[in-house]
């Protein structure tokens, strides 16, 4: 393998089709901050042609394929990522801060006795390292966490970093060799691995969220949710009240239990803005709040308020959204 200068590993996330999850173009920008990105896409053979375009096109500088059966154990993408670092010896391994990704990055820190640095929103260079930035409590501080010594595996959640990398046409692709580790998967029997279809953005990573709480009231008025998210093709979020009352399922749950998502606008209806959902939407870029008590707590941290009745409110920017697009 060639030398490069600082390389600093990423981890694709593959979907089932083989295409290369979104996190990617952010992923890679971030490694860029830090030295030369090198990719790593582990997937089933011949399905992640189209995985290993997108890191070129995000700026990998080198692309490392290996095979990997489809399914919902993590061992061999770790035994993957294993070999991928022990080959490149990066100054850094980042990875997207998803329930897989989380998985792989645990079990890589522990077999190589690396630091573990979980939901960075931010990376960076200082004069002793690379530092990961935290955003805690519900965004009320910002951590910093770096490594006492070796390389750090850090985390990143989904759209909080805007560096892209330019494209890397020039870039190389390696077949790496992985001998498969054996370790226990520490999974008894996977009973159903279920897709979930929707022609809307998957929730985490999603550019637009918009979130309806206990304030919509009824299963029924969710629709009103819906027909925003419609208009702004975004993912449909929910608080834990509008969860718990079965206004819809749990993986729209936003929040410190739930997901947290980093949008570039997030809009909250009928949401009062507890710590708890905070701590998953706050450092969305720009937030939008609908809600009839101007004393709620979401009009702390939202970037403009609508103090009103949702079911006046809702309809009327459905209909002129509808209006600008005839
Ligand atoms: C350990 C723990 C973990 C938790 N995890 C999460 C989590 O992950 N996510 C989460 O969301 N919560 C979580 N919670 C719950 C959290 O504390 C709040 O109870 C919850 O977020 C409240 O949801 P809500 O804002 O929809 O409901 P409420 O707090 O009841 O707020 C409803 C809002 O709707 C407004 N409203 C009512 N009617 C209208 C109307 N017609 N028009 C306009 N506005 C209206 C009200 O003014 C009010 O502000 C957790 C709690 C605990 C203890």
């Amino acid at each position: 393998m060639p030398h490069y200068e600082s390389p600093i590993l990423v981890l694709i996330d593959v979907t089932p089709s083989g295409a290369a999850a979104p996190s990617t173009a952010q992923l890679i920008g971030a490694a860029a901050q830090l030295g030369t990105p090198v990719a790593l896409v582990a997937a089933p053979a011949d399905s992640a042609k189209d995985a290993v375009d997108s890191a070129v096109a995000a700026g990998a500088q080198l692309v490392l394929t290996t095979d990997v059966d489809d399914g919902p154990i993590a061992v061999p993408i770790v035994d993957a990522m294993q070999a991928a670092y022990r080959t490149v010896q990066p100054d850094a391994v980042l990875i997207s801060n998803s329930i897989a990704g989380r998985d792989v990055a645990g079990r890589l820190a522990v077999r190589e006795h690396l630091a573990l640095s979980v939901d960075a929103v931010d990376v960076a260079r200082d004069d002793e390292g690379i530092v990961a930035h935290h955003s805690v409590y519900g965004g009320a501080y910002l951590t910093h966490s770096a490594p006492t010594f070796g390389t750090p595996v850090i985390t990143v959640r989904q759209g909080t970093i805007d560096t892209r990398a330019k494209s890397a046409p020039e870039a190389r692709v390696e077949k790496l060799t992985v001998e498969p580790s054996g370790a226990a998967v520490a999974v008894g029997t996977v009973v159903e691995a279920l897709q979930i279809a929707s022609s809307r953005p998957e929730l985490r990573g999603a550019r637009v969220v918009v979130s309806g709480g206990r304030g919509l009231g009824s299963k029924e008025n969710f629709s009103l949710v819906e027909d925003l998210a419609d208009e702004l093709n975004a993912a449909i979020g929910a608080s834990r009240a509008a969860v718990d009352a079965g206004f819809i399922p749990f993986p729209h749950q936003v929040g410190q239990t739930g997901v947290s998502v980093s949008p570039q606008l997030y809009v909250a209806i009928g949401i009062s803005g507890a710590i708890q959902h905070r701590a998953g939407m706050q450092t969305a870029k720009t937030i939008v709040a609908i809600n009839k008590d101007p004393g709620s707590p979401i009009f702390d941290v939202a970037d403009f308020g609508i103090v009103g009745d949702l079911f006046t409110v809702v309809p009327q920017v459905v209909d002129a959204l509808r209006g600008r697009k005839k």
